[in-house]
C-alpha cells in the first residue's frame, strides 16, 4: 500500500522540545493573545488586532536564540536543521500557544533561489532578524483559485515599471513594510507566461488600502489599490515574464501543517479542563455521555491529522515532494478546525458557546467562542478545500482533470 514511515525523534530533539516549552512559558505572554493569535491583546487596537507588535518582539527573541531560521541553508546563516528537528520545534511551539515561529515566510526562499545579489544582501539579514515584514500580493477580485487570471498590469517605462491594478485579501498589508506581488507584464502571452514577480516598498506613492474585516469584526486583510505605482526595474525577482514559475516554486515548498493538530490538541485539553470544572444545569459538563463520546471522537481525528502531518514530514526527509499528501493534511486540518469548534464545542457550551473574548461570561476568555466564529473561514487561505480535493483526485487517485 506504500504507507511506509519510520519517524523517530533523537534525544537532542526531545531536549529541544522541553527547551521550547520553558522558553515559551518565560518569554511569550500567552495571556496577551489567544492561543491562535486570532486576536490581539486587550484592550483591542484596531490596527493591531492580531498582536503583530508582540509577535515581532517575540520573533526577535527567537532569532537571538537561533531558532527562527534553523531551517535555512547555512550560507544564509541558517542551521540546515533536519526535517524531524523542525517538526519537533514547530509542533511544540504551536502546542504551547506561541505564534508563527519560523522566519522568512514565503519570500525568503524565493530570494535565496532567484533573488539578485542586491536583493539577497538587502533583505535576507533583515528577514533573519525579523526587522522587515512582507505582505503577499497575489489574490485579486477575479483571481483567487484561478490565480493565473490576475489582471494587475506592470508596464515598462525607462528604468521603472508602472503598476496599476487591485489586490485583495492581503494579510496584514497595513502593518507590512514590503509587498511581493505578481503582475502581468505581457498581456498577449498565454496567461501563465506573461507574469512577473516584484518587490514593492509599500510606502511608494500610488498605493492605497481599504480594510477588510473578519467575522469577529477585526481587521485582518486589506484591499490594496495600485495606481501608477513606479517600481525600479531591478526590483523584479528572477526573470521578466517568468514570475509565475518563480512564485510557484515557493508555494511548492509543501508544509506538513503540523501546527494544526498541535493547536487543536491543546484546545481539546483546555476544553476538557473547562468542562471538568464547570457545571451546566447543576451537572459537570464532562459527565454528559454524549459530550464524552464527542470528545473521544475529536481525539481520534486529531491523532489522524497528526499522523498525516508526520507522514508529509517523513516523505520530505526522504527527499520526496509530497504534493497529494500535503493537500490531505491541509484538507483534513481545515475540516477539523470547522468541525471541532463549530458545531462541536460551540454546541456543548450551549448559549455560552459563541461568546467572544470581549464578553465577561465567555468560557476560557472566548477561546472556544471566537474560534467557533472564525472557523467558518478555515478552508480558504493557502488554497481552498475544493482545490485540495481536486489535487487529491488528480494526483492521488489519477482521475482526469
Ligand atoms: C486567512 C486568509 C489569508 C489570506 N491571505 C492572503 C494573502 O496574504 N495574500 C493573498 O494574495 N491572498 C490571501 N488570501 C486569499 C486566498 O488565497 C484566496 O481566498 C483563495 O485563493 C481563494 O480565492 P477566492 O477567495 O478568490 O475564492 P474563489 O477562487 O473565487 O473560490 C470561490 C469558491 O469556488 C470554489 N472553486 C474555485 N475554483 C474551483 C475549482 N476549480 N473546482 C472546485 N471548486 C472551485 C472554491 O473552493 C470556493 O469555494 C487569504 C485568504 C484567507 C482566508
Amino acid at each position: 500500500m506504500g504507507w511506509e514511515m519510520d519517524f523517530q525523534f533523537t534525544k537532542e530533539e526531545d531536549k529541544l522540545r522541553s527547551d521550547v516549552k520553558s522558553f515559551v512559558n518565560e518569554e511569550w505572554d500567552a495571556e496577551g493573545l489567544d492561543l491562535w493569535s486570532f486576536s490581539g491583546p486587550l484592550p483591542y487596537n484596531i490596527d493591531d488586532l492580531y498582536g503583530q507588535e508582540l509577535i515581532k518582539g517575540f520573533a526577535k527573541k527567537l532569532a537571538k536564540k537561533g531558532w527562527y531560521t534553523m531551517h535555512w541553508p547555512s550560507e544564509f546563516g541558517g542551521q540546515e536543521a533536519p526535517i524531524s528537528t523542525q517538526l519537533a520545534y514547530r509542533e511544540e511551539m504551536a502546542y504551547n500557544g506561541a505564534p508563527i515561529s519560523v522566519g522568512g515566510g514565503l519570500i525568503a526562499p524565493v530570494l535565496m533561489m532567484y533573488g539578485a545579489d542586491w536583493q539577497k544582501e538587502e533583505f535576507i539579514p533583515k528577514l533573519a532578524n525579523a526587522d522587515v515584514e512582507f505582505a503577499q500580493g497575489f489574490s485579486e477580485p477575479n483571481a483567487g483559485s484561478d490565480l493565473a487570471n490576475l489582471q494587475t498590469r506592470a508596464e515598462r517605462d525607462g528604468d521603472d515599471y508602472v503598476i496599476t491594478g487591485q489586490k485583495i485579501w492581503t494579510s496584514a498589508a497595513h502593518r507590512s513594510d514590503w509587498y511581493h506581488l505578481m503582475a502581468r507584464t505581457d498581456p498577449n502571452a498565454p496567461k501563465h507566461r506573461g507574469i512577473s514577480y516584484f518587490l514593492i516598498d509599500l510606502k511608494t506613492p500610488g498605493i492605497t488600502m481599504r480594510p477588510l474585516m473578519d467575522l469577529a469584526g477585526r481587521r485582518r486583510w486589506s484591499e490594496v489599490f495600485l495606481d501608477g505605482v513606479r517600481v525600479p526595474a531591478r526590483n523584479i525577482i528572477g526573470e521578466e515574464n517568468r514570475g509565475w514559475y518563480t512564485a510557484m516554486t515557493t508555494l511548492s515548498f509543501e508544509r506538513s501543517n503540523i501546527e494544526g493538530p498541535a493547536k487543536l490538541l491543546r484546545a481539546l485539553e483546555l476544553f476538557i479542563d473547562y468542562a471538568t470544572k464547570t457545571k451546566l444545569n447543576g451537572t459537570p459538563i464532562i459527565e454528559d455521555p454524549i459530550i464524552r463520546h464527542s470528545l473521544a471522537d475529536m481525539r481520534v481525528r486529531i491523532a489522524m491529522s497528526r499522523t498525516l502531518s508526520y507522514r508529509v514530514a517523513w516523505m520530505q526527509s526522504q527527499g520526496e515532494l509530497p504534493v497529494m499528501e500535503a493537500s490531505m493534511t491541509k484538507l483534513l486540518n481545515d475540516m477539523m478546525t470547522k468541525y471541532i469548534f463549530w458545531p462541536r464545542m460551540a454546541n456543548m457550551l450551549k448559549e455560552y458557546g459563541t461568546l467572544m473574548r470581549e464578553d465577561p461570561k465567555a468560557p476560557q476568555e472566548g477561546l472556544f467562542g471566537t474560534n467557533s466564529i472564525l472557523s467558518f473561514g478555515s478552508g480558504f487561505g493557502g488554497g481552498t478545500s475544493e482545490i485540495q480535493r481536486n489535487i487529491i483526485a488528480q494526483r492521488g487517485l489519477g482521475l482526469p482533470r
